[in-house]
């Protein structure tokens, strides 16, 4: 397991961020918090820390999920990020909000608060089980999810993470075969919007 190369902790489930100070200095592995507090510093801005590491929520199917709340601080503002991780390499649900440095954290957080609830009030895929078959299907005609490479494939073939649930590009493919026929429209949605 890696390290942070300041603070020698390993890293919660976000990982690690690689650093580079100098072009002509070798880049660095650090962890969130030891990254933030540099970025905070370099940019004069306050690195806030008072608040809750984990959020645990309910879906509208009474199903829990527990996120991890983190930040991320960019030249242009601070990215807050809520993420559930459900095992190695993998992510259900994800939320991000984005927040200017004028705005208060605390406000950033509760949008991204607002965002997590929303997200988990509704379902888009509905399964159901039809003379010992189950069935996949759209519930509304629409979908809202994620998009992410899929790396069981050597090559770009993209995986759909919808109502938190992971959906292969074959299996998705079956999903809208419920559809055949309809026309369909794609809407690509920043992932802080
Ligand atoms: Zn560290």
């Amino acid at each position: 397991m890696n390290r942070c190369q300041w603070c020698g902790r390993v890293p919660s489930g976000f990982g690690m961020v690689v650093l580079t100070i100098k072009e002509d200095e070798p880049s660095q592995s650090l962890c969130r918090d030891c990254y933030n507090e540099f970025a905070a510093n370099m940019l004069g801005i306050e690195d806030y820390k008072d608040f809750e590491k984990e959020a645990t929520f309910i879906d509208c199917d009474g199903i829990e999920h527990r996120f991890q709340i983190g930040k991320m601080i960019n030249p242009t503002g601070i990215c807050w990020e809520a993420v559930e991780f459900i095992g190695e390499n993998k992510i259900g649900y994800s939320f991000e909000v984005h927040q200017d440095f004028e705005e208060d954290s605390n406000d950033a957080l509760e949008r991204l608060y607002k965002k997590i609830k929303k997200g988990l009030s509704k379902k888009f895929i509905r399964k159901e089980v039809v003379q010992g078959q189950e069935l996949i299907s759209i519930k509304e005609n629409v979908v809202e999810g994620r998009i992410e490479w899929d790396d069981r494939y050597d090559d770009r073939t993209p995986k759909f993470i919808i109502d938190g649930q992971e959906y292969s590009l074959e299996e998705f493919g079956r999903i809208l075969m419920s559809c055949e026929g309809w026309n369909f429209r794609l809407e690509i949605i920043e992932p802080t919007e």
